[in-house]
């Protein structure tokens, strides 16, 4: 009996009965816009349909070369183009899975030399202008989507997803922010609206009723000048009436201010957009935007907020997300921490997507294989997600794994992680950890500190370090001061800093740490109306006070956090302005007393009135074990923080711990 039993139910949608009702939601990979990439995006798709994913929906392709994302083929408008997809569609049906072909025309989101528009307005996130669409390069443009879906089904697709959301082309036409014609396309909201009504009628014209036909349509604009409520329900009553067969929903344009993905924004915080939007019509209507749990999920579908929930990110996260939910073992999902790192992220720098906490994604070949010839007696020493990685690749094998760690909780760094505000799926994520290890048969020796002569009588055939950083101390006079303290003391909860606090160090640590402090409270998730207040949605902004004065320091006369992630950087430099905390960059440090932190900075000497001084100088490598067994003639492995601790992160950690204990 399942968990889950809403979750778990089969739906008709349109052509087709769908097995249950999660859905794997679009998400670029970086493999769309090169054919020679699709058999390992078949790969990655079809691990999801094994996994249980009752519905696929691909990343975009564009139905003409306007379109596209990028400056690459990323099209679907030819025969050739089609029969390139079959290596998508056919690992996937043998899966025993449902596919759809997005079809996205990105508009003035585009990022190539010839960018088309309703109107000739530019992005605030793009440098180009595009040209204003004729009425004959609207005509055309609805007869691409149409013959993209033809060609969508000879592909082997279920059917398509007309992108609509997002601020891609269909939301340019149907806000007055970026619509200003006024023929038949542009003016009133009628006339916005026809676009997507006519694209919605070609594709439906082209696939009849074999093609299943969903349209992704903006539950919430999140931008001045988008759709207001009315319109938003009088769009999606007019897609109903066009053909559609089920309504999606999107949260934001590309340039909304307001956070749609992070870890900042509280689990099914936007359901209730799409309930409204379920009221208004009789098809069902897929909820998204931070539900990344089966629990989300199902009280999403339980309090009638949606009919199918869709996921993008926990998918690759967990390739087996349906399949463990619905066979009672959800406590074993690999859960999706929201950070963005190595999906968004790699898909903004032009890198193949992956996932931080599962390095297999879009990578299954490189993980193919089955138990080791010879099984071995391994000893990982370190649980941090290095470690964790590591046991249960190799367990995964067949190898007899004893993973110890000198604490007496597994995680490691993620646990001090899973302390900061916005950041509470790390603590969920080692939960999903630790019941891996445990189904995995993985032996666990917490609270025990091991030495070389320790794993020598083990009797082990392999031992790999993975013991992780220390953080590096501050080296200016005073640093013994009791004002001086660490972020893992701070984090952990063994000190709670003053009302006045300066942070050394303006890294990811330094920002989180900061936040930390700033707002006072644990990694706990806030509640859907403060998150509408810090973000003004639907009224103005009114942020939290500080619990504190937060000042943050670097010796680089940079601006702070160049380094933190392109999609989750701006929230977090953000949320520091809104706590008013100040940064002070090219500082000297001098040293620290009674007084408070000592610093020069333009020549000026100055001191920091302040309670405490939280350091945040980076990492150093704990290699005492690494070392110490080499010395005693020992062969080790050494991975993560442990071997290098210049620039770690939990995906570099992750990725090393992985491959080695599927090597071993
Ligand atoms: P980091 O990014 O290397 O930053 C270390 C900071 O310490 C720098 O701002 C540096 O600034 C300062 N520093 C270095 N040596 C110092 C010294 N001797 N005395 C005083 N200050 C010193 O390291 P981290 O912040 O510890 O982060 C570790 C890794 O985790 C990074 O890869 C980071 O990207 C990742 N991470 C990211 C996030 C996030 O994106 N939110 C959160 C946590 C961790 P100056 O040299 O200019 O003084
Ligand atoms: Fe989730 Fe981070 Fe993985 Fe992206 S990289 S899927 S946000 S855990």
């Amino acid at each position: 009996m399942t968990s889950f039993p809403l979750l778990a139910q089969p739906l008709t949608v349109g052509a087709v009965t769908l097995a249950n009702r999660m859905v794997m939601g679009s998400m670029h990979t970086n493999l769309e816009g090169n054919p020679g990439h699709f058999d390992q995006l078949g790969r990655f798709y079809a691990a999801r349909a094994a996994g249980g994913a009752g519905l696929i929906v691909t990343g975009g392709f564009s139905p003409n070369a306007a379109g596209r994302l990028k400056d690459h083929p990323c099209v679907m408008a030819s025969a050739a183009d089609a029969a390139h997809h079959r290596r998508i569609t056919g690992p996937v049906r043998a899966a025993g899975g449902r596919i759809l072909l997005q079809i996205l025309h990105a508009g003035r989101y585009s990022y190539h030399g010839e960018i088309v528009a309703p109107s000739p307005i530019k992005s605030p996130i793009n440098r180009d202008t595009p040209a204003e669409m004729t009425a004959a390069m609207i005509a055309e443009t609805i007869a691409d989507f149409a013959r993209a879906a033809e060609l969508a089904l000879d592909a082997g697709y279920d059917g398509v997803e007309i992108m609509g959301s997002e601020g891609y082309l269909m939301s340019q036409f149907l806000a007055a922010r970026t619509n200003h014609r006024d023929d038949d396309w542009g003016g009133d909201f009628t006339r916005r609206l026809r676009f997507p009504v006519a694209v919605t009628e070609a594709v439906r014209a082209a696939m009849g009723t074999a093609g299943v036909l969903t349209f992704r349509m903006s539950a919430l604009d999140l931008i001045e000048g988008g759709m207001d409520d009315d319109e938003i329900l009088a769009l999606a009553r007019a897609l109903e009436a066009a053909g559609a067969d089920c309504l999606s929903s999107g949260i934001g344009w590309h340039e909304s201010q307001v956070p749609t993905i992070s870890g900042t924004v509280p689990p099914a915080a936007f359901t209730g957009a799409t309930q409204a939007i379920r009221a208004a019509v009789s098809l069902p209507v897929v909820a998204s935007n931070r539900i990344n749990l089966p629990e989300t999920a199902e009280a999403a579908l339980a309090a009638g907020q949606a009919d199918l929930i869709s996921m993008a990110r926990p998918f690759l996260a967990d390739a087996d997300f349906v399949n463990k939910a619905v066979a009672g073992a959800s406590d074993r999902i690999t859960v999706c921490v929201a950070c963005n790192q190595a999906c968004l992220d790699h898909y903004f720098t032009d890198k193949i997507v992956t996932c931080l906490v599962n390095p297999k994604a879009a990578r299954e070949a490189e993980f193919a294989g089955g138990p080791a010839p010879v099984t071995k007696r391994v000893a990982v020493v370190g649980a941090g997600v290095a470690g964790i990685a590591c046991a249960l690749a190799a367990a995964g094998r067949g190898h007899a794994v004893t993973l110890f760690d000198r604490a007496d909780a597994i995680g490691g760094q993620f646990r001090l992680a899973a302390r900061i505000p916005g950041k509470a799926d790390f603590g969920r994520a080692i939960a999903g950890f630790a019941a891996q290890l445990a189904a995995a048969g993985v032996t666990l020796r917490l609270g025990e500190r091991v030495d070389a002569s320790r794993l020598t009588a083990g009797g082990f055939d392999s031992v790999v370090v993975a013991t992780g950083v220390d953080p590096r101390p501050l080296d200016i006079a005073g640093a013994d001061h009791p004002k001086v303290i660490g972020y893992t003391e701070v984090l952990s909860g063994q000190v709670v800093a003053g009302a006045k606090v300066a942070v050394i160090g303006g890294g990811g640590i330094g920002h989180d740490t900061a936040l930390f402090l700033a707002h006072g409270g644990g990694g706990e998730e806030g509640e859907v109306a403060g998150f509408r207040r810090q973000w003004g949605i639907g009224r103005d902004r009114v942020p939290a006070p500080p619990a504190r004065a937060v000042t943050m320091l670097q010796r680089r006369a940079d601006r702070f956090g160049r380094g933190l992630g392109k999609s989750t950087g701006w929230i977090l430099r953000q949320e520091l302005r809104d706590y008013g905390v100040r940064q002070i960059a090219g500082v000297t440090y001098r040293h620290v007393d009674d007084a408070g932190l000592h610093i020069t900075v333009d020549g000026r000497d100055q001191v920091l009135d302040v309670d405490h001084v939280v350091v945040c100088a980076g990492q150093v490598e704990n290699a005492d074990l690494a070392t110490a067994l080499t010395v005693a003639g020992l062969a080790v492995h050494v991975v993560g923080g442990a071997r290098l601790a210049a620039e770690v992160d939990a995906q570099r950690s992750i990725d090393e711990g992985a491959r080695l204990g599927h090597r071993l």
